[in-house]
């Protein structure tokens, strides 16, 4: 797991996405004085490669003026080591100065769509698409990469087929997130996708996949894929996060990831004290976060899938209970129905010899295949279980 720093300039947004978990009115923004304490606390944390990524809240409420100076602090003050950026926004605030910022520094942009906008609006709220579209438009002007995550919701899950024709017909990258219960809504489960609904959706996402390779990819699927291939997580869900992934909330506070930023009690302690690796250790939130892991080793252990799972996302598992781990992430029934099918479709190719088809080719090998039957045949799981390697 590389080491991740994720900088959250203002928890404030000025979206009102309905099932919105993050954001926080009246939220202050980053000075730039914590910028340059984040400079000297990791000069002296640790010395390895680091991958910044701004998140929110919404990130680009902080203007131009703070990146423009943030990002020349954050490089040229750790120049000695491999630095990456990235950025999480709705877009709604780019602008060509921004994105001329951006383009320095080549920062890959991750935004959300839902779906198509009607849809995307219904749950985002009026405006969204066009305003997030537009942004998306100057940011590629500039040269920047911009995909887009799709969070299915128990509403949006029930046009599965619309969602996935919209991806392909633009063809964007499909990267899906599950709607998790909101802390901060009167009815926390209203849009929450149910964990079984959410195993059935991979599954879905899984065979559209191979019926239309080359045409699409869907990250997620692919990450899942490489993890059964390689018996190790490729993303944070599926490893032990703790200890290589920090969030630096907008008055310098340090917590395990931007999922618990401003929440007072996850905070480690604060980038401005300059603490060490001990001095976090001391706090209760780290100690919680190693607990959630001796926790995964007891109550996943006769799972086959432990070591590309690791139980999952601690967030998930520890704050709908209060900060008590009472189980391991709810999303477990969506993670073993899938690495459950990717295994036995893998052992029956492996050992059964079917469908074995590279990448955009039918099971015959062959580009386009299209059988006596005249449908064109669908690849099989290997290749998708190559095709990153
Ligand atoms: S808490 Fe969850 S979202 Fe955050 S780094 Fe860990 S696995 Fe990823
Ligand atoms: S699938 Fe469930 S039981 Fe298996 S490792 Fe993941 S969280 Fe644990």
């Amino acid at each position: 797991m590389p080491f991740h720093v994720m900088l959250i300039p203002t928890l404030g947004c000025p979206s009102n996405c309905n099932y919105c978990w993050s954001s926080e009115e009246g939220s202050p923004i980053m000075s730039i004085e914590t910028i340059k304490a984040v400079v000297k606390w990791l000069k002296d944390f640790r010395d390895d490669s680091v991958t910044f990524t701004f998140h929110g809240g919404e990130p680009l409420l902080a203007g131009a003026d703070f990146y423009r100076q943030a990002l020349p602090l954050l490089s040229e003050g750790l120049s000695e080591r491999d630095l990456a950026f990235a950025i999480q926004t709705n877009l709604w605030k780019m602008t060509p100065e921004i994105a001329e910022i951006f383009a320095k520094y080549n920062i890959p942009i991750g935004s959300s769509l839902d779906g198509p906008e009607e849809l995307n609006d219904f749950q985002r709220g009026k405006g969204y698409f066009e305003k997030t579209t537009k942004g998306a438009e100057i940011a590629k002007a500039h040269g920047l990469n911009v995909r887009f995550i799709t969070t299915f919701t128990s509403h949006s899950v029930k046009y599965r087929d619309e969602i996935f024709k919209f991806n392909l017909e633009r063809g964007q990258t499909l990267k899906l997130h599950a709607c998790l219960p909101s802390l901060r809504g009167d009815e926390p489960e209203k849009w929450a996708l149910d964990p079984e609904e959410y195993g059935e959706l991979l599954v879905y996402l899984l065979d559209k996949y191979l019926e239309n390779m080359g045409r699409i990819e869907v990250m997620n699927i692919d990450h899942l894929c490489k993890n059964v291939f390689t018996g190790r997580g490729t993303v944070c869900t599926f490893v032990d996060c703790m200890g290589d992934t920090f969030a630096i909330g907008p008055d310098g506070g340090i917590y395990p990831c931007y999922r618990f930023v401003g929440m007072p009690k996850f905070v480690m302690g604060n980038v401005h004290d300059n603490p060490s690796v001990e001095a976090l250790a001391e706090s209760e939130a780290w100690k919680l976060m190693h607990e959630y892991k001796e926790y995964v080793d007891r109550e996943c252990k006769s799972c086959a899938h432990i070591n590309y799972c690791r139980g999952g996302c601690p967030y998930n598992a520890i704050t709908p209970n209060n900060g008590k781990i009472k189980g391991v992430d709810p999303h477990c029934v969506a993670y073993k129905r899938i690495y459950d099918e990717i295994t036995e479709r893998f052992n029956n190719e492996l050992f059964g010899g079917a469908g074995m088809g590279m990448p955009g080719m039918g099971m015959s090998g062959f580009p386009g295949e299209t059988g006596g039957s005249g449908k064109t045949s669908r690849s099989g799981i290997m290749s998708l279980m190559l095709k990153k390697i």
